[in-house]
């Protein structure tokens, strides 16, 4: 549990990965595997599991990355086409990488994915 995420070595550079947002709680990347034109992951920089472990001091983070995920998706002109902003959680949900992250998924017809 207490070995790094992929996102925290992202963060330290350590992997490679472009960082297109970043304040001093939060920070954002594209997907290496996007599901769909835009697919954006909205990370905060403290590692939480998951959804489960998340606390009540967490609400604000949480509210950030929801402000973030709005906001990028301004800047890249897909908020009146529209988007999916997604947590995945455990098994059943096929979560990954266990640092939460905010999913968000545009710029093209969403069906089944
Ligand atoms: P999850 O399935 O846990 O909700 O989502 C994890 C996401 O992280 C996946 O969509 C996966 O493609 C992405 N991901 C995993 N490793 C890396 C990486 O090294 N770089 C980037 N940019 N994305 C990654």
């Amino acid at each position: 549990m207490n070995s790094k995420s992929v996102f925290e070595l992202i963060l330290s550079g350590e992997i490679e990965s472009e960082v297109i947002y970043e304040d001093n709680d939060i920070f954002a990347i594209n997907d290496i595997n996007p599901v769909a034109r835009v697919h954006i992951l909205v990370i905060p920089k403290k590692k939480i599991a998951t959804i489960n472990n998340l606390n009540d001091s967490d609400v604000d983070l949480v509210g950030k990355m929801i402000m973030v995920a709005k906001q990028l998706a301004y800047e890249l002109g897909i908020d009146n086409t529209g988007y999916r902003l997604l947590f995945n959680t455990n098994d059943d949900a096929m979560q990954t990488v266990f640092h939460i992250h905010l999913h968000l998924i545009g710029g093209q017809k969403l069906k089944d994915i």
